[in-house]
């Protein structure tokens, strides 16, 4: 048998490691694969973007590893996180790395099973909601419509030390959306230089706050408003910013009610199990 075929890690001397998005916050929106394997699992690696409801679904029993928060990532490098998988997996455990949204999008799952390639460690990646994607929907915002966008581009709004690293050219394509992650800190610059390189500053603009969740927060302006109205309104990280005409089409269709969603406090539909996980029932 193909030693990487899915779902056969007992089989093996070496465990494997699951490389898992785990959408944007909401626990509903993980996949099956996800919540299988959480229910699996020996060992759970996971960040600050992995929200408490999702982690809630871990039965107890697997050892939970807090790898770094955002802003202070270097509290584990990335080495050190890719030795621990390596780690754990020699010792035959399955493994899970938990991450926020989908772990190939600006989630350095490439980084994370890079190690575990040379090494020779099994690994399996399974794809989440990345925030974009469930964030515009929780907001209302349709990041593709025929009447306002044919392309959408995701970016991150890091800056550096000397401004910011940004295609400008591709970012102020006409009939585009563009969603910027880890964009909060550079926001008015960010705005200032769209302007700059030929958007309109009447261009429609959102910061969604945890999208998704019940902390959901959702504020809109136009490029030359956004800014002051997102210090304004003091939001907090983790933020998502979403460029375009389709940011007016919220007016009509949001729908998301975060003060009424507690679907994962009350009965939620997934819950914690003691069952041995997906594999043993995949053979
Ligand atoms: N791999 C992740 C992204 C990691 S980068 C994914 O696919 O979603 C981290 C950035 O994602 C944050 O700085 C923020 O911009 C964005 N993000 C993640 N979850 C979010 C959420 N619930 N609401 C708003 N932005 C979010």
């Amino acid at each position: 048998m193909n030693p990487n075929a899915r779902g056969t890690p007992h089989a093996r001397a070496s465990g494997t490691v699951y490389l898992v998005g785990c959408g944007p916050g909401d626990p509903e929106l993980l996949t099956l694969r996800a919540y299988r394997l959480m229910q699996g699992a020996d060992v759970a690696l996971y960040d600050h973007l992995v929200s408490d409801e999702v982690m809630a679904l871990l039965p107890t029993t697997v050892e939970r590893i807090f790898v770094g928060k955002e802003r202070d990532r270097h509290t584990m490098p990335q080495q050190a996180i890719n030795d621990l998988l390596v780690r754990h997996a020699r010792e035959g455990k399955r493994v899970l790395r938990l991450k926020g949204g989908d772990p190939f999008i600006f989630g350095r799952g490439g980084e994370e099973i890079d190690t575990l390639a040379v090494e020779g460690v099994p690994f399996e990646v399974v794809p989440g909601i990345t925030a974009a994607l469930g964030v515009a929907s929780y907001a209302g915002i349709p990041l593709t419509h025929r009447d306002y966008a044919q392309s959408c581009l995701f970016v991150t709004g890091h800056r550096k030390e000397d401004g910011f690293e940004m295609d400008w050219h591709a970012l102020t394509r006409p009939r585009q959306t563009v969603v910027v992650y880890m964009g909060l800190l550079g926001l008015p610059a960010l705005c200032d230089g769209l302007v700059a390189h030929g958007m309109s500053a009447d261009t429609p603009a959102a910061v969604i706050q945890q999208g998704t969740t019940r902390e959901q927060r959702v504020v809109t302006g136009t490029l030359s408003t956004l800014a002051q109205a997102v210090t304004d309104a003091m939001l907090t990280p983790p933020t998502l910013m979403i460029v375009g005409d389709v940011v007016r089409l919220r007016q009509k269709l949001a729908w998301f009610r975060p003060e009424e969603a507690d679907r994962s406090a009350g009965q939620p539909i997934l819950e914690a199990s003691r069952s041995p996980g997906i594999d043993s029932k995949r053979r």
